[in-house]
């Protein structure tokens, strides 16, 4: 029998969304309540999107208020939404059961080409962040909590009945089919994912399972900023997962400035981690490299960074993202000195992308929403 993960009960109810269907039907059991009615309960969660007991009408109303007494559905309160003004960037901030404040992004992609629109939600793991790096402001935050599965859990789902109650179509992109549920999810908010690693995987796992979101696990992105033990724990987890690591500079010197996490796990140890993390998965890496202007962009990082990845073969994907500015004072580079970094790393066979700013009217960088709307409560 599988045992409940902790923190699962908030002010003594049970969260549903932290538990697997085996542990839902074993919370069921345990009351004297049929095993069966878990899986009743999880298509009314996930596939029906409710968000109240009441609404599950196939459920003996005796029940319906057992889970009313004992049970909760991510106790969350969105305190601030905001949309980017092309639509394409939703925020929220969301309130926990103990007043912790976290964000989440929704990020909307027209069809394209080939590839089909795509709605990506990208969760907070923990409420703050130990890992300071200096280009976010999260990292400026310190760490308060890490974050329940059933809270990783409850925004999603938020952003699913969103969309479900109102599927979002492209303005001014005729052809676009309206998109009217989640796609992808990337755990890239608040938070380090890895240090928060069980309830990570265990969120994870509630939303791939078939009988519920059934969102598929390749269609999910952990991001780290390296931490060594963890990688190698995830590359054994037989998870699909897409594994993406925050590089930012190609040497250690250059790294320890902006990230102290480098003093424990240089980039050697790193990289060593990523190569048996390819051997074992047999799957893509994507390096995220944050480009600041002046400090990380120059040609020579870019030679750096291509003899770093290239043992890595196909393996390694670069994904430069300009800046957002922060209060850190960084700014981002020009597209020129964009292009020349790109076109380096391909001279050295490292594939690369460019990942758009998204939602800067909004403030979507991580951090930056909860820094705001405590500055405004603290001048008000
Ligand atoms: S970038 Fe990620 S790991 Fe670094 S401080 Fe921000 S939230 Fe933490």
């Amino acid at each position: 029998m599988t045992t409940l993960p902790i923190s699962v009960s908030t002010n003594k109810k049970t969260d549903l969304l932290a538990l697997s269907l085996p542990q839902l039907q074993q919370w069921l059991v345990e009351r004297g309540e049929a095993a069966f009615r878990a899986k009743q309960i999880y298509q009314w969660l996930y596939k029906q999107l409710v968000s109240d007991f009441a609404a599950m009408s196939n459920l003996p109303q005796a029940l319906r208020q057992r889970l009313t007494n004992e049970a909760t559905l991510g106790p969350l309160i969105v305190r601030s939404e905001q949309h980017s003004k092309d639509d394409r960037t939703r925020k929220i901030l969301l309130e926990l059961a103990d007043g912790k404040l976290i964000e989440s992004v929704l990020m909307l992609y027209p069809a394209l080409g080939e590839s089909s629109a795509r709605a990506t939600v990208c969760v907070s793991s923990q409420a703050g962040c130990a890992y300071g790096c200096t280009f976010c402001a999260t990292g400026q935050m310190g760490f308060d909590r890490h974050l329940s599965a059933g809270e990783i859990v409850a925004q999603v789902l938020y952003f699913a009945r969103e969309l479900r109650a109102a599927p979002w179509t492209a303005a001014g992109l005729p052809g676009s089919n309206a998109i009217d549920h989640i796609t992808n999810i990337v755990l890239m908010g608040m938070g380090e994912p890895l240090h928060n690693y069980d309830n990570v995987l265990q969120a994870l796992r509630i939303l791939n399972s078939p009988d519920g979101f059934n969102l598929g696990a390749r269609h999910m992105t952990v991001s780290t900023v390296g931490l060594v033990p963890a990688i190698r724990k995830l590359s054994q987890e037989h998870l699909q997962v897409n594994l993406a690591i925050s590089l930012h500079a190609p040497t250690d010197e250059l790294r320890g400035q902006t990230m102290p996490v480098n003093r424990k796990y240089p980039i050697a140890e790193l990289i060593a981690a990523c190569q048996d993390y390819i051997a074992a998965t047999g799957r893509q890496v994507t390096f995220e490299y944050v480009l600041l202007s002046g400090v990380n962009d120059t040609p020579s990082h870019a030679h750096l960074l291509g003899e770093l990845l290239a043992p890595l073969k196909q393996f390694a994907h670069v994904n430069c993202i300009p800046v957002n500015a922060t209060s850190a004072g960084y700014r981002p580079p020009g597209p020129d000195a964009i292009r020349t970094f790109r076109a380096i790393l391909q001279e050295h066979n490292v594939s690369n992308s460019v990942r758009a700013e998204r939602g800067d009217d909004i403030a979507a960088a991580c951090g930056q929403l909860r820094t705001r709307f405590e500055n405004r409560q603290s001048q008000s």
